[in-house]
């Protein structure tokens, strides 16, 4: 816990909250960042090995994710402890004894992320009424099936084409993280043009350098087997992703994968961060020295957040599409034009404009 305090400032937390259930055997972190904006938002990660650190590095991530896309809400980040793939009643039981862990914490609406889904949120909301990201049939925008997370990158690689030389029409692709944001992200740069040359998830990496045929990679890997059995590639190691040439590489898995140790096997001309603080800062620094655009992560993949902040309003799915094309395209467009007028990092350029956001809303609390 020590370390996490490291990471606190004038934002926040407001609360960092470790749960133990005995009775359950639920072990869960929930971390409140900054509720200045409206009650806090924010996914539910089940993963075994996350730390107190991680969790408040994560949720500061989402604040400036929240601020940035001007929605009316905080954040707050919780970790279920656990094995992802666990059989589904053990999933349920954990779930729900988290779901009443926090039920008195209302500032905290949960939702959907790495390890828990639409199904996971109905469950909440059973127990304690409150979460978003639900499924179609109670109300929900199913943010993961629609893959709304993948179109907000889109959206902000299109906007990379006037600030660099990037042309996603014939752009090769790499994707770490074969997932809801991953796949997502293949699909619709697809659609555009774009060529899927490589694909990991946690097992493996599968690579075909004519281009994967990203719906068969899809269904294949929903089927539950891992993208390095698809025939429609050659397989190999997980970390082997790093190594393929390209012009977009969308890290959409962990943390921090990219550090100042690997960076130079990166061969592309842009990142862009599907992922939640997939790159250090260091990392990040020396793309921009080597002229690679880095397209941050809270500014990249704010479509799930403004996503759910259109369902717990009722609004519909197109309402969702409309407003993350709009609130994405405008933010990276000032982002990038900052970074470039001012010679800062992207990354430098969104945190001065979405702190500044913050502590608008901070003053006007306090005013
Ligand atoms: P997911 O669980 O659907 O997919 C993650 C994928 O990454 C899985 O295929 C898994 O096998 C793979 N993976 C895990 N470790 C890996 C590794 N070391 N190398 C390669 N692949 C690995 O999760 P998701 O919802 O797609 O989220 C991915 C990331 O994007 C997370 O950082 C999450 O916080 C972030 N994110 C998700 C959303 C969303 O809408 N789902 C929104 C914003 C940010």
């Amino acid at each position: 816990m020590a370390e996490a305090f490291r990471y606190c400032d004038e934002l926040g937390p407001e609360k960092i909250i470790e749960i133990y259930d005995p009775l359950s055997q639920l072990k869960a972190v929930l971390v409140v960042d900054n509720v200045a904006k409206g009650p806090s938002i924010g996914g539910i990660r089940m993963a075994p090995d996350v730390t107190v650190e991680e969790s408040v590095r994560l949720a500061r991530a989402m604040t400036l994710k929240n601020a940035a896309a001007g929605i009316p809400h905080g954040v707050g980040k919780s970790v279920v402890v656990g094995a992802p793939r666990m059989a589904t009643t053990d999933k349920e039981q954990l779930i729900r004894a988290f779901a009443n862990a926090i039920e008195v914490i209302t500032d905290y609406i949960p939702g959907p992320d790495m390890g828990t889904n639409e199904v996971a949120m109905a469950w909440i909301r059973d127990e304690i009424g409150r979460a978003v990201g639900l499924p179609r049939e109670v109300g929900g925008i199913p943010l993961d099936e629609i893959g709304i997370t993948g179109f907000g990158v889109t959206v902000a690689l299109e906007v990379a084409q006037d600030f660099c030389d990037l042309q996603i029409d014939g752009a090769r692709v790499v994707v770490q993280g074969f997932g809801s944001v991953g796949k997502h992200a293949a699909r619709f740069l697809a659609d555009k043009g774009a060529r899927l040359v490589a694909a990991s998830d946690s097992r493996g990496c599968c690579l075909n350098a004519a281009g994967i045929d990203v719906q068969a990679l899809i269904e294949f890997k929903e089927a539950g087997h891992p993208v390095s059995e698809f025939s429609g590639g050659e397989a190999l190691d997980r970390d082997a992703v790093l190594d393929v040439e390209c012009e977009i590489w969308i890290p959409a898995a962990r943390p921090d994968v990219l550090t100042a140790d690997n960076i130079d096997r990166l061969k592309t001309l842009v990142v862009a961060e599907g992922a939640n603080i997939p790159a250090t800062l260091e990392a990040e620094r020396m793309l921009a020295e080597r002229g690679v655009l880095v397209l941050p992560d809270f500014i990249a993949n704010a479509g799930g957040v403004i996503c759910a902040a259109v369902e717990w309003m009722k609004g519909s799915e197109t309402q969702a599409m409309i407003e993350v094309e709009e609130k994405i395209r405008a933010n990276m467009i000032e982002v990038l034009t900052a970074a470039r007028d001012e010679n800062k990092l992207p990354r430098e350029a969104a945190m001065d404009m979405a702190q500044g956001r913050v502590l608008e809303a901070m003053a006007v609390r306090e005013s």
